[in-house]
């Protein structure tokens, strides 16, 4: 029996079965074209509700509004306090309707509800940490050396209009994770969430509304990335992408934004490698190494993927991790009990069975899993069994490309110093995890490891004050610390003549 605040019902005032719209310039309103697409329950397959499709003239208007509002708007205007307390009252906001939230996503991405309510903590404690950060923005005055008396100083400037572009794996915590920072700047911003997962990035366009953020401020423009990500992407009053998506659509959005020279974030893939040594304590690593792929379904860029154990103990930790996958309850996200949801999506669908059936030919074993799940309660939906593949060499596609999956690729290793030259032997270089009870080893290998995050005993742990971000094709910028916020600031040197 689901408790109320787990009932479906709680979205029913925000899916009311009318075409959820796009929010430019403080109102909610209709593509220009009219046109809408819908976003499915992917645990279903049935349509969840009809979006309003954004094309390029949605674009030029959300930019021109999130422009006026930064120009002249009143949003120029708030002081830093200011912009800390709206801020802080959207972080209250997010947290008294984080069960619609929530359901929101699990419906719309099919995260079971258990997992998609933990991350309220997340969310609201994003929106504060960058609310903090509002009022302690500053410039510094610089000694120079110039004849006579001159005084320099630097002031630091919102950087102007951001278009934030997310994908679909995480939409509300996402569109908080670009926003925060966005707005504790002063700069405003045009928010594009991924096809899959358009409603709870809307719902937080009302919420910012609520809590007294100008119009103008936060456009949020649903529809196809090729079309208005791409036009958002390319825009001459576009200052700033921050991006968090696939390394090749990175790559088109920096081409895009050599146009007006934008500046550029970007977190994009991963291919993980989480290095497991036979001296580690193996009843943490044995859960560890398996939820750093299967939460949220394997749909995470900083996924463990490559399971890298030291030979003397590799069959038994596979077999471990199998006996520990076997137990894991796949079903329905509405569940309380359920640990793994389906895909997003039937192209996600085809998209990872297709890397089990290249694993499988290319002579890898499942040890667990290998299919899709099928059966009668599941009918409809986009799930997959979580799979631990064995037997897997370094030169597999499984073990070389992303899959976005509950997909482990696991590779018996000797030395510590293989270990980190097969592990940095990839393009990417987002995450990484070390499971040793030798101090020494985990320093050095968190050292050798060519990756934004090492995490050692642990894995995928996320913080608003920790940088998280990519070496090498897994990005450029890092999201979170104290340091972010630069990245939405410009630098002005004043330079004043005394003498
Ligand atoms: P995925 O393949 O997992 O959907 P993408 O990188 O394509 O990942 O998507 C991440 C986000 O980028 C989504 O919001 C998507 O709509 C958007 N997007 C896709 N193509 C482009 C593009 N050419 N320019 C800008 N944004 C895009």
């Amino acid at each position: 029996m689901l408790n109320a605040n787990l009932s479906p019902d709680v979205v029913n005032g925000f899916l009311d079965g009318k075409p959820k719209l796009l929010l430019i310039d403080g109102k909610f309103v209709p593509a220009v074209s009219g046109r809408t697409f819908d976003s499915i329950n992917p645990a279903t397959g049935k349509v969840l509700a009809q979006v309003a499709e954004g094309g390029v003239e949605d674009i030029d208007l959300a930019v021109a509004a999130a422009r006026r509002a930064f120009d002249d708007g009143p949003w120029s205007r708030f002081t830093p306090f200011e912009r800390q307390a709206v801020l802080l009252r959207l972080a209250d906001l997010v947290e008294a309707n984080f069960d619609e939230i929530a359901m929101l996503d699990t419906l719309d991405l099919g995260a079971p509800i258990t997992n998609t309510r933990a991350r309220k903590q997340r969310a609201v404690a994003l929106l504060r940490y960058y609310a903090g950060q509002a009022t302690t923005i500053h410039g510094q005055t610089l000694p120079n050396s110039s004849a006579g008396e001159v005084l320099s100083y630097t002031v630091k400037e919102p950087i102007g209009v951001v278009g934030a572009i997310i994908p679909w794996n995480g939409p509300f915590g996402m569109a908080v994770w670009k926003l925060a920072p966005a707005l504790a700047a002063g700069c405003t911003l045009v928010l594009k969430p991924a096809e899959p997962a358009p409603l709870s990035p809307l719902r937080l366009g009302e919420l910012c509304l609520e809590a007294g953020i100008p119009p103008g401020v936060v456009n949020v423009v649903n529809g196809p990335g090729s079309v208005v990500g791409a036009a958002l992407a390319a825009h001459p009053g576009v200052d700033k992408i921050s991006f968090t998506g696939s390394t090749a659509t990175g790559q088109a959005i920096v081409r895009a934004a050599a146009g007006n020279v934008k500046k550029v974030t970007l977190e994009l893939g991963g291919k993980s490698p989480n290095i497991v040594f036979d001296d580690a304590d193996l009843d943490a690593a044995v859960p560890g190494a398996a939820m750093a792929v299967f939460a949220n379904s394997g749909q995470i860029c900083s996924a463990g993927t490559r399971l890298f154990v030291q030979r003397g103990i590799y069959d038994e930790f596979v077999e471990r991790v199998s006996v520990f996958t076997r137990k894991l309850r796949v079903g329905s996200p509405l569940d309380p009990n359920t640990q793994l949801g389906p895909l997003v999506s039937e192209v996600q669908l085809e998209r990872v069975t297709g890397y089990l059936e290249s694993g499988k030919a290319q002579g890898a074993r499942a040890a667990v899993g290998g299919g899709r799940l099928l059966s009668d309660d599941l009918a409809g939906g986009y799930f997959v069994e979580p799979t631990l593949f064995a037997d897997v060499t370094d030169q597999m596609k499984i073990a070389q490309e992303e899959i976005f999956g509950p997909v482990i690729s696991a590779l018996p290793f000797d030395t510590a110093e293989e270990a980190v030259a097969r592990g940095n032997a990839t393009t990417y270089g987002l995450g990484s995890g070390v499971w040793t009870n030798n101090l020494a080893n985990a320093h050095r290998v968190a050292k050798g490891l060519r990756a934004g995050s090492v995490w050692v005993n642990c894995y995928q742990l996320m913080d608003p004050a920790v940088p998280f971000g990519g070496y090498k094709m897994s990005g450029t910028g890092r999201e979170s610390g104290p340091d972010h916020i630069e990245d939405f600031l410009e630098t002005k040197a004043v330079w004043i003549k005394t003498g």
